[in-house]
């Protein structure tokens, strides 16, 4: 009862940090209008991905900040040529503080290790930076206030070809409804960069029968990646 009560205590304590910072911005604005660092323009501040981490570690922008254990910034080569891009941290990786060490990490690690590299030479990150709570879907509010987040490290590491994995991460990064299946395996562009859209290394999971395609995807991966 004792721990309960100190959870309690912590929540409160992070809802009343939240709802001060709602009153001071309004929601609308905190959620949809807030300055953009390093946008491009001359005038601004150049903001490299660790100050952007350190930046994006504080986050409050939405509820997970209220649920999540660590925030799951990314992973990888600053210098990558290829960045993945998942859906959002699950119980192991909110846990470590790394995306993609699960079940479904590691399978994506074995993906990498076959197209001939390692985790560390390519780039991981997820289209939300905190677990959704008992892994749910992402909320398009979550999404609308986090998605900043990956445009600006997409433009810092300026990959050559990025590969998002499964429904959210492509349609998210694609502005899309399409569904997966009709998605994958066929390039499109986020910001001027290659979009290989494939199924998430979770339903792989489920449908191993599907590897195959994925297989497919990623030598179209590698043969970009060499051009
Ligand atoms: N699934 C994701 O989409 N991202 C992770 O980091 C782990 C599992």
């Amino acid at each position: 009862m004792k721990a309960v009560g100190k959870d309690l205590n912590d929540i409160v304590k992070a809802m009343k940090y939240y709802i001060e910072l709602e009153k001071e911005s309004g929601q609308e604005e905190y959620f949809f209008k807030r300055p953009i660092k390093n946008t491009g323009r001359s005038d601004e501040p150049s903001v490299g991905l660790e100050d952007l981490k350190k930046e994006v570690l504080n986050c409050r922008r939405c509820d997970l900040a209220l649920t999540r254990r660590n925030v799951v910034f990314g992973s990888g080569s600053e210098k990558a040529a290829l960045m993945f891009v998942g859906e959002a941290p699950g119980e192991e990786e909110d846990i470590q503080a790394l995306p993609f060490v699960g079940r479904a990490g590691q399978l994506l690690t074995k993906i990498i290790e076959a197209m001939g590299m390692k985790r560390q030479d390519v780039y991981i990150a997820n289209i939300l930076k905190c677990r959704p709570p008992n892994n749910r879907m992402p909320l398009p509010t979550e999404i609308l206030a986090c998605e900043e987040n990956v445009r600006r490290q997409v433009e810092l590491i300026k990959p050559k070809v990025i590969c998002t994995l499964g429904k959210f991460a492509s349609q998210t990064l694609l502005k899309t409804q399409v569904p997966i299946s009709s998605l994958r395996g066929k390039f499109q562009y986020y910001n001027g960069i290659k979009v290989m859209p494939t199924f998430h290394p979770a339903y792989l999971l489920r449908n191993p029968q599907d590897k195959k395609l994925v297989w497919e995807d990623m030598k179209k991966v590698l043969k970009e990646l060499k051009q």
